[in-house]
């Protein structure tokens, strides 16, 4: 076997880490995978909720592909930013390129005032809700846990937000059932919906004397992208997606009973005793994508808030920010100014929580740096092209990250025996030996879905 002629560090396993850990072995580059988990699944196994259980198994199952072939290294339980340092990974130990798979793990904070001070105390950020939803089963799960209650409020309207307001009400439901002695699970209730199981037992909505709970968002209901209305759509195309926004949304609300106050955004704590219990809201008047608060508020309580408003990255430090996101100079490749050896793919760069946008945009980052930046494809025409393309993307067209995608020189023989005697050294010091599949088998729990 030739020698690699490069080594490229991955950060982040997930759909977008193990794409681009693929995509880059199979053109013959070696690459090492830094995942912060034991398991690599991200926000597979942490975000999409758990009744997705043959797309997640799907999704196990690809990212093991890339992540189990000869020449990706993995590397466990090690974050980035933590156990090794972003700069020192980047500057000290010789790779090629360093790329940033690292997702979005942190809750946009809710915009009001002095929120945070309520965590535990009747706020509830989306993200630790569904890690806990997903792992609620297993027995040796030590995260946070929440104690669902009927009539929460759920401040989003992303699609998250809408498994958010699933989750209580599969749970609240499920939980009203057990009092009676119908015990019911999860995937049945999910699957054929809240009113078709009460039938089954005899039972109309109104017997369970929930409440429910109501998503709050800022749009109408056809503006919710339920479905995305394609680039470029005219207004009668738009008008025929956003009819079918309403439709999908009714039915969901329909079959899990879970209610909707459009045209409002959050504007006040309530507080009483310390504790977090209801939101002043400011309505809303939206137009298409332009939203304007009103002078007409209203108050509404609740047993907890849960907000589901979007994901930003969690910093890393080492790593410019703008506002809450990673200061990017290119966001088609995730370029930062100051680090020609670095791109990001995913979710920290598309700000998209999508599966196949996550995939797509790996492939895509990885053409550019196996065509143009490692420059080991045989096809110069595409380099050049591929260079072009960023150049003309760029504003400032002789800017040191433009230029570094003519091609990073091949990686010295040592560089390369260096960074692999590092990688068996953490691998070592994580006790994982290189048998990914051994690996995945120790560190799942039998009870993990
Ligand atoms: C509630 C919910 C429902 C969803 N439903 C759907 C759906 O129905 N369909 C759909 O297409 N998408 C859905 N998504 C979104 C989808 O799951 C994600 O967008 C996608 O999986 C993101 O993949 P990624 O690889 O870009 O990022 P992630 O999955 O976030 O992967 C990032 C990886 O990087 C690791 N990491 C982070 N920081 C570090 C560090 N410092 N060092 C080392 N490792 C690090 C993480 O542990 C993780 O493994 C949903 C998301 C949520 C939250």
């Amino acid at each position: 076997m030739t020698q690699p002629a490069h080594c490229v560090a991955v950060i982040g396993g997930a759909v977008a880490g193990a794409e681009m850990a693929g995509r880059l072995a199979e053109a013959g580059t070696e690459v090492v995978v830094f995942e912060q988990n034991p398991r690599p699944y991200g926000k597979i196994e942490d975000g999409l909720p758990r009744w997705h259980h043959a797309l997640r198994n799907k999704e196990y199952t690809t990212i093991g592909k890339h992540l189990s072939l000869p020449n990706v290294h993995y590397v466990p339980n090690t974050k980035i930013g933590c156990d090794i340092g972003f700069r020192e990974l980047v500057d000290d130990w010789g790779f090629s390129g360093v790329v940033l798979a690292n997702g979005a793990w942190r809750d946009r904070r809710l915009p009001l005032e002095g929120a945070d001070a309520y965590l535990g105390k009747g706020l509830i950020y989306q993200n630790a809700f569904i890690v806990w939803f997903n792992h609620a089963q297993e027995s040796d799960y030590r995260g946070e846990s929440f104690d669902v209650q009927d009539d929460a409020i759920v401040v989003g309207g992303g699609l998250a937000s809408i498994d958010v307001v699933k989750v209580l009400m599969l749970e609240t439901t499920r939980a009203r059932l057990a009092l009676r002695g119908i015990e019911v699970t999860m995937l049945e209730l999910e699957v054929k919906g809240i009113p078709k199981i009460l039938k089954a037992h005899g039972l109309e909505w109104d017997d369970l004397d929930l409440s429910g709970c109501t998503l709050y968002y800022r749009r109408r209901a056809e503006d919710m992208p339920l479905v995305e209305i394609p680039e470029g759509a005219d207004e009668k195309r738009a008008e025929k997606v956003r009819a079918g926004r309403r439709k999908l949304l009714e039915k969901a609300m329909q079959k899990y009973r879970f209610k909707l106050e459009p045209l409002c955004m959050p504007d006040g704590l309530l507080v009483e005793d310390g504790q977090l219990v209801g939101l002043r809201f400011r309505k809303t008047e939206a137009d298409g994508s332009r939203v304007t608060p009103t002078d007409e508020t209203f108050e509404r309580r609740g047993s907890c808030v849960i907000s589901s408003i979007g994901s930003v990255p969690l910093p890393i430090e080492g790593i410019p920010m703008k506002g809450e996101l990673f200061d990017f100079v290119d966001w088609d490749l995730g370029r930062l100014a100051d680090f020609p050896t670095v791109f990001a793919t995913g979710n920290v760069a598309t700000g998209k929580g999508n599966i196949v946008a996550s995939r797509k945009h790996a492939k895509s980052v990885a053409i550019t740096l196996i065509e143009a930046y490692l420059g080991v494809s045989d096809d110069p025409d595409a380099r050049e092209q591929l260079t072009e393309q960023v150049r003309k993307r760029s504003s400032n067209p002789v800017d040191p990250i433009s230029n570094q995608l003519r091609g990073c020189p091949p990686m010295a023989a040592e560089t390369l025996e260096s960074i692999r005697s590092r990688v068996r050294e953490r691998q070592q010091a994580v006790d994982y030996d290189g048998d990914y599949a051994a690996w995945i088998q120790k560190v799942t729990p039998p009870d993990f879905e």
